[in-house]
């Protein structure tokens, strides 16, 4: 290990500038301490810009452009040609993507952390090997926090080097307008793809080993989404495999446990992800990982060596960009003895940015059922909501789960335009023990979605009341 030269010392060295990365870089920088950023990517931001922000973008080009769910409301739609609609598509996934890289450089800039490119490897001692295009440098400081994030699982023998048989991260890579499609997965970055190519006009089936789309959904939304997106034209094939596929002289061909041959122009696999670790060099520094490579660390994110610690995807589920940012600020805090942000907030709000969009907080029925509380429902549809006929956006429902005795409300499970924002409503009551009565007697604006809460509220009342 070379000694480093003393503009490579720091405080705290961050590898990985992705959303834990990121935030712990800056929450570091924020109380003063001298912080270096390395990453393998010229450009800081990682999956979260490249993956979560970039396919949101597809979602919304994709919803405007094509006026997807809207179009027969008003009966027109801006039928553009397919290669014009994809150029537009993807000119807008650039242009969002480069403004939020830069984003991410100037939080760095505005809190004066170094970003060094080039791929880290521990080198003991409070050091990192970076190997940049510049050649080896060598960063020292007094604690090291790794955030190198993951990247999507390959199932053995799918040839993933054809160029039609794709991940979650190439997916995105449009290359001309689609007509049929096979996705895999049934998780979140599944349903997500599945709604935006569909709303693109493609035919689109879902083949997901699982009984239930996004299976930590409420049971009853979970099959709401599924009859969504049937209504929508998707197929969806529960509890089916993907046995084979093969390029074929008319596609791509898409064998399944049920016997069917589907053959596509593209298959998309968005099944599960797996941690970047392999470069790190954790064996030789002694960094203990489990049986699926992921780096074990424990409350105060430090792994198995002291002065190392890890966040976000590299550490396992539940690998959200959301997740990712708290536990790399709190990481920052133990790593630099900063008592700001002790814990990760336990009620984590999951969003889906699917076709209709997918939100939850707190327990699901089910849970509520197998912990034995004694619990009751309330669901208003949006149907029956005056904003949402008005946006022509009706898919979808709000779903409470409430304590039957103290009144509290325990979980929230949405379906719907605007879901993942109108969620923390939800959260924030939830986290300061609030019950159905705040609901009920708060007053909401109307038009608006958010007083389907209330109407969620009564219903749940009247079941009460019928025992
Ligand atoms: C298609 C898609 C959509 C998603 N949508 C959402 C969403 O809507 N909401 C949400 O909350 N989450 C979403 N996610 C998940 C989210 O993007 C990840 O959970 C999050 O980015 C993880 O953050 P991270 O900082 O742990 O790692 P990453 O964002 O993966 O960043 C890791 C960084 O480390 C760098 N790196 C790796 N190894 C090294 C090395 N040895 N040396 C130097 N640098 C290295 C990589 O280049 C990368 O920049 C989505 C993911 C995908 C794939």
């Amino acid at each position: 290990m070379a000694n480093p030269a003393d503009g490579d010392r720091f405080d705290l060295v961050v590898v990985g500038s992705g959303p834990a990365g990121e935030k712990a870089a800056a929450q570091a920088a924020y109380f003063g301490r001298r912080v270096a950023v390395v990453d393998r990517l010229p450009d800081p931001g990682g999956t979260m810009v490249a993956g979560a922000v970039s396919t949101k973008t597809m979602r919304e080009a994709a919803l405007y452009l094509t006026g997807f769910t809207r179009h027969q409301i008003y009966g027109v739609s801006m039928d553009l040609r397919p290669d014009v609609l994809i150029g537009r598509l993807r000119a807008r996934e650039a242009d969002v993507t480069a403004m939020m890289t830069e984003a991410v450089r100037e939080n760095l800039r505005r809190h004066d952390i170094a970003f060094v490119h080039g791929t880290a490897r521990l080198a003991g001692d409070g050091a990192v090997d970076v190997d940049t295009p510049a050649g080896m440098r060598t960063l020292s400081a007094d604690a090291l926090l790794l955030a190198t994030g993951s990247r999507p699982f390959h199932p053995p023998g799918v040839p993933f080097d054809e160029m039609d048989v794709l991940d979650s991260d190439t997916a995105r890579a449009l290359d001309r307008p689609l007509h049929s499609l096979v996705v895999v997965g049934g998780g979140a970055v599944a349903c997500e793809y599945a709604s935006i190519f569909l709303a693109l006009g493609a035919e689109v089936t879902l083949v997901d080993r699982g009984s239930r789309l996004l299976p930590f959904l409420d049971a009853e939304l979970s099959g709401l989404l599924r009859d969504t997106f049937r209504s929508f034209g998707m197929r969806v094939l529960p509890e089916t495999s993907v046995t084979g596929v093969q390029r074929t002289p008319a596609g791509v061909g898409v064998e399944t446990s049920s016997g069917e041959a589907i053959t596509v122009e593209k298959v998309i696999f968005a099944a599960g992800r797996t941690g970047n670790t392999e470069e790190l060099g954790l064996k030789e520094a002694g960094v203990a990982t489990d049986e699926r490579g992921r780096i074990l660390v424990d409350e105060r994110f430090e792994t198995s060596v002291p002065g190392i610690f890890a966040a976000g995807d590299v550490i396992g589920p539940p690998a959200l960009a959301s997740v990712s940012m708290e536990q790399g600020r709190v990481a920052a805090c133990y790593a630099m003895s900063i008592p700001f942000k002790q814990t990760v907030d336990p009620l984590t709000p999951f969003g889906v940015y699917s076709i209709p969009e997918c939100a939850m907080v707190g327990l699901t029925e089910e849970q509520a059922q197998e912990r034995d509380i004694d619990y009751a429902v309330g669901v208003a549809r949006f149907k029956d909501n005056s904003r949402a006929a008005i946006a022509g956006a009706t898919d979808g429902a709000l779903k409470i789960v409430v304590g039957r005795e103290d009144r509290r409300l325990l979980g929230v499970h949405m379906i719907g335009e605007g879901a993942t924002e109108l969620i923390h409503q939800g959260q924030a009551v939830i986290h300061f023990g609030g019950t159905l009565d705040y609901f009920i007697h708060s007053t909401f604006d109307v038009p608006t979605v958010s007083d389907s809460y209330k109407y969620a509220a009564y219903d749940c009342l009247q079941r009460m009341a019928a025992g």
